[in-house]
């Protein structure tokens, strides 16, 4: 396609890389986010004088060398986002109860290999295993460089395969198979239903390494944004798109919401494929595309727990993974153990069905009745008791505590119903069947964490393969 003019729609991860690799290519882009704040889920936000993020808390492949610093120095912002220290030897601790405590280094080899010492007797069935994980990246494509050189590419992608089928194939059973499924859990994911190949990208780029940057995902945003400025691109906040325009299956122009008319010659819509479904109206999308975003559930969303410390939590760089007496999955960190420029803080988050806060789904922001403040405090109180039960030493430190539900995510984004991820991915919807980056408009496009994978390597690579398709270059060599 010929470069013309784009509007982005929204200025997440996958709406920047997008924007930057079109206004590289000789587009003139300009993003429009409704929010005050860019970034969409990487955005933080402050409570008295700490920073909190919202939606990033380690950054998959991003070891030294890794997909994801080679996409940012494709984006040539590199040089402007500060890796932070990360305990290589436990870059994961997990601490539930059928396992005791384990420490994953960095590697996926190496994160493997301490499964295999804790469970030698599983150590044929974590070799096969391992084997379909490296054929799967380079089935994948933009993660083969996750495998040792020469690994043969799996005969195909199995969307729906899920995770659990195949740690049954490879003969890995008890608690090292449910500690290896939990690996689900990062994506909002159970085993059961997590689609094989989204648990290699996801859990294999994460085992790879998963390390932080300075100022969280303001660390990644700004660069992005004053990179896309320095090549002649806009970001319009507080001014999301309120309607495409169109006619004979092509976009003309989108009309923001203060009721200007922009001329486009294509459109990114970045955000939930329902609300660029809405933005284009009647004729927009075909009946079977509006059906199947419609009938396809959101993932599961998020409870997050922000907490300010009065001193450092001294327990280490590193993530922390564990589980609360009632079965959720519960993850944890302290910025400022990362970051010692950084006030000390927690940040604690499960995730929860979106429909948990269904009773107060038509409260406005700042305007929440009681009893939703009340459910926010039993959470709060679970989280902060949970990491305590691991740390009681942190318990004397714990100041104010702040939270955030599926209601904020909603209302932040625009993500339907609050859904952390987008539309669900999971084997019997997305996974068997993932949603194309084009329709009916031949000229509007969508990408973001509900067609591509989610996370923030997921989205940028999504973008990167969107703005290939619509410049005809295989970007992907770039990545080399
Ligand atoms: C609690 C939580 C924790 C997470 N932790 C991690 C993690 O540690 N590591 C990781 O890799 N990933 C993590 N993720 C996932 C990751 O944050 C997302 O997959 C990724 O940031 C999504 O980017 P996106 O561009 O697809 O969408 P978004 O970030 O949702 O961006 C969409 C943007 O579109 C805007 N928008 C919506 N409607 C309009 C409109 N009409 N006009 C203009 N703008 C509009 C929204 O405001 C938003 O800014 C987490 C997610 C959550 C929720």
């Amino acid at each position: 396609m010929p470069a013309g003019r784009c509007a982005v729609i929204g200025s997440g991860m996958s709406g920047l890389c997008s924007a930057v690799l079109l206004a590289e290519a000789g587009w003139k882009v300009t993003v429009f986010e409704q929010h005050a704040v860019p970034g969409g889920l990487l955005q933080r936000f402050k409570r008295g004088r700490r920073w909190f993020d919202t939606g990033m808390h380690f950054i998959t492949g991003s070891q030294p060398g890794g997909i994801f610093r080679r996409i940012l120095a494709r984006l040539q912002v590199l040089d402007q986002v500060e890796f932070l220290p990360l305990d290589t030897r436990r870059q994961f601790t997990v601490r539930v109860p059928e396992v005791g405590e384990l420490d994953v280094p960095t590697g996926i080899a190496a994160g493997l290999g301490a499964l295999r010492s804790r469970w030698p007797e599983q150590a044929a069935g974590l070799d096969r295993f391992t084997e379909r994980l490296f054929a799967t990246l380079v089935a994948y494509g933009w993660l083969d460089s996750l495998a040792p050189p020469g690994t043969p590419p799996a005969p195909e992608l199995d969307h729906q395969r899920t995770v659990a089928e195949v740690l049954a194939e490879c003969g890995i059973t008890g608690p090292c198979a449910r500690l290896v499924g939990s690996l689900s859990s990062i994506l909002a994911q159970r085993a059961e239903h997590c689609p094989f190949p989204l648990f290699c990208t996801f859990a294999g780029s994460g085992l790879a390494g998963a390390w932080r940057v300075r100022h969280g995902g303001t660390g990644l945003v700004d660069p992005l944004i004053a990179r896309l400025r320095s090549l002649g691109g806009e970001l319009h906040l507080r001014n999301g798109v309120a309607a495409i325009r169109h006619a004979d299956r092509v976009a003309s122009a989108v009309v923001d919401e203060r009721g200007v008319e922009h001329p486009v010659d294509a459109v990114v819509g970045s955000c939930h494929p329902a609300e660029v479904i809405r933005l284009a109206g009647s004729g927009g999308f075909r009946p079977s595309f509006i059906s199947k975003v419609a009938e396809t559930p959101d993932s599961a969303s998020a409870l997050i727990v922000f907490i300010e410390l009065s001193a450092h939590a001294g327990i280490g760089p590193s993530h922390q993974f564990s589980r609360l007496p009632t079965g959720e999955d519960l993850y944890y960190v302290a910025p400022a153990d990362f970051d010692p420029g950084e006030l000390p803080s927690l940040e604690a988050m499960v995730w929860i069905p979106a429909g948990d806060a269904a009773p107060w789904r038509d409260s406005r922001l700042g305007q929440r009745p009681e009893a939703y403040l009340e459910w926010k405090r039993d959470w709060e109180h679970r989280l902060v008791e949970q990491v305590c039960f691991h740390h009681p030493h942190l318990r004397p430190l714990i100041g104010r505590v702040w939270s955030s539900s599926p209601l904020t995510i909603r209302d932040y984004i625009r993500s339907r119903g609050g859904g952390a991820m987008g539309l669900s991915h999971d084997v019997g919807w997305l996974g068997s069947a993932p949603l194309s980056m084009r329709n009916h408009l031949r000229n509007v496009f969508l990408v973001g964490q509900s067609v591509g994978h989610p996370g923030v390597l997921g989205t940028s690579i999504a973008a990167f393969a969107l703005v290939g398709s619509l410049t005809g270059r295989d970007l992907r060599a770039d990545l080399v």
